[in-house]
């Protein structure tokens, strides 16, 4: 298997867990991507992979910032969104938003996908042992 090594590196592996670290092509750090591939505990059957970001608030407020007037509406326009988030989790225990993580080139979505699927290889491997 090819090696692992354009922005996705291996943080850690257990006999039934490991951990990739991906990093997004915009290369700002709270965009990093962890990837836990681990074997479910009840079900021996089921792998779960877990994706772990920051998700930053979308400053969906953003204009042309040419007037005090039109940046203090901008700064209200986001305390607004990041109020009704934060009332969303509070009161459903939710709320919809998205992170954006980038592969910008095709090494980084093969070295994606193998990261995946060596993963996937060694947690089958270890249980196979293990019976
Ligand atoms: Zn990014």
């Amino acid at each position: 298997m090819k090696k692992i090594s354009n922005g996705i590196m291996k943080l850690y592996e257990y006999e039934e867990c490991i951990c990739y670290r991906a990093s997004c092509g915009c290369t700002h750090p709270k965009h990093d991507l962890s990837i836990t591939i681990e074997q479910n505990e009840e079900l021996s059957d089921v792998i779960n992979i877990i994706f772990y970001t920051d998700v930053i608030v979308q400053e969906s407020y953003i204009s042309h910032k040419d007037s005090i007037t039109r940046i203090i509406s901008d700064w209200f326009g986001n305390i607004k969104f990041r109020i009704k988030k934060a009332l969303e989790i509070l009161f459903k225990g939710y709320t919809g938003m998205s992170a954006e993580f980038i592969l910008d080139e095709e090494e980084n979505i093969k070295d994606f996908i193998n990261a995946l699927n060596e993963g996937l290889a060694n947690i089958k491997n270890n249980k196979n042992k293990k019976r």
